[in-house]
């Protein structure tokens, strides 16, 4: 499908989804939004045959079984997938282990026949009998050759289904750590690249900084234009971030409006220009949604950025860009906040561990 076709066939959905979600007053979240996408796409069926027993039984689709319905064939969709491959891969490799040791039989009473041919001729004297000998050595010479050619078939087989799980492999991975709104990272994915970033900033004594990126009033705009339009905005932040990035750097969606970016190699104060070119293009950016033909205004972001030292885990990395983009929002938001420039508030030695 080309990529007009995708988008198209997104946007197709996106309209579905919501009259489904409103007819059962579902609220609105990300977890709900994910289980009726899926179900208006029509490929889960499992989760479609769940719905449409509860909608039979006129059942209430509260937050308890909205829960569950995530769970069970959307988080665990993906477990129940791996689960498929490693068994076929298995299959696969004990396939292949009975033919290995067939063919171990037949090498076997092949050479048997070889060595046997060959105390026979030595006795022999009679032509005919010579004769006999050769004809039986290459009825099994040729028994010999279709076994092999059997396992030539089996070998090519094999490597063919070899090349589709992988495919498969490399697809369920990229489904699990992207993003399916914005196909940057996910949490998921962001979380194992930070730890990757600060073991390898320790071992190398290399620089490393984290941009916090939240959008400004993103609420009011949604409630102004709509979650489908909000949605288009969000794709589109996230293309912008990945287009003003470069080599190592890597976008990703914390959750909800707010993507963080990580600068491996960065110092400080590059770190700093990479967010406020960020910051400036966005905020000059007129936007308008051209399916529907409105002006959308413009988005603007507060940004934090936060500077690894050594000895920090990725946990206190993430609290300083964070903290950052607070004092960013508190100062007005559409701004930039380096850790340098935190001003200490008076609050900060209080402690509460939750
Ligand atoms: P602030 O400037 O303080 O960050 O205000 P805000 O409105 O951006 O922040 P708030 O946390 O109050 O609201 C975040 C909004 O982001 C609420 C929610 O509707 C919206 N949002 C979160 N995830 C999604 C999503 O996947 N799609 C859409 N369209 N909106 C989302
Ligand atoms: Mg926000």
């Amino acid at each position: 499908m080309s990529n007009i076709d995708d988008i198209s066939k997104a946007i197709a959905l996106l309209k579905q989804t919501l009259p489904e979600m409103n007819k059962r007053n579902i609220p609105t979240t990300p977890e709900n939004y994910s289980i009726w996408y899926e179900y208006v796409n029509g490929e889960n069926n499992k989760l479609i045959e769940a719905i449409n027993n509860l909608d039979k039984q006129r059942a209430t689709f509260s937050g308890k079984v909205l829960k569950e319905l995530h769970l069970e064939y959307i988080a665990n969709a993906h477990q129940a997938a791996v689960n498929q491959l490693s068994t076929s891969v298995k299959e696969i490799i004990n396939d292949f282990l009975t033919k290995i040791s067939s063919e171990g039989e037949g090498l076997t009473h092949y050479a048997n026949t070889l060595s046997e041919f060959s105390k026979r001729v030595e006795g022999v004297n009679d032509i005919e009998d010579i004769k006999q000998l050769i004809t039986h050595l290459l009825d099994e010479t040729r028994k010999r050759e279709d076994a092999t050619q059997s396992m030539q078939t089996s070998l090519e087989t094999m490597a063919m289904e070899m090349k589709k799980l992988r495919a498969e492999v490399s697809k369920l991975n990229s489904e699990a750590t992207t993003d399916s709104l914005t196909k940057v990272n996910n949490r998921r994915a962001f979380e194992m690249e930070i730890d990757n970033c600060v073991s390898a900033s320790k071992a190398e004594s290399k620089p490393l900084c984290l941009l916090f990126v939240d959008l400004d009033h993103f609420k009011t705009f949604n409630d102004k234009f709509g979650h489908t339009i909000g949605d288009k905005v969000l794709r589109f932040v996230a293309t912008l971030l990945k287009n003003n990035i470069k080599g190592s750097d890597s976008v990703s969606r914390f959750g909800g409006e707010q993507f963080t970016i990580l600068l491996p190699e960065t110092e400080y104060n590059d770190a700093l220009k990479v967010a406020e070119n960020i910051r400036e293009r966005l905020s000059k950016q007129t936007l308008s949604d051209s399916a529907e033909k409105i002006e959308l205004g413009t988005i603007t972001a507060s940004i934090g950025v936060a500077n690894y030292k050594y000895g920090e885990s990725s946990e206190e990395l993430v609290r300083k860009a964070d903290k950052c983009m607070h004092e960013a929002k508190r100062e007005g938001r559409n701004r930039v906040v380096g850790e340098k420039n935190l001003k200490k508030s008076p609050n900060e030695s209080k402690q509460t561990f939750i």
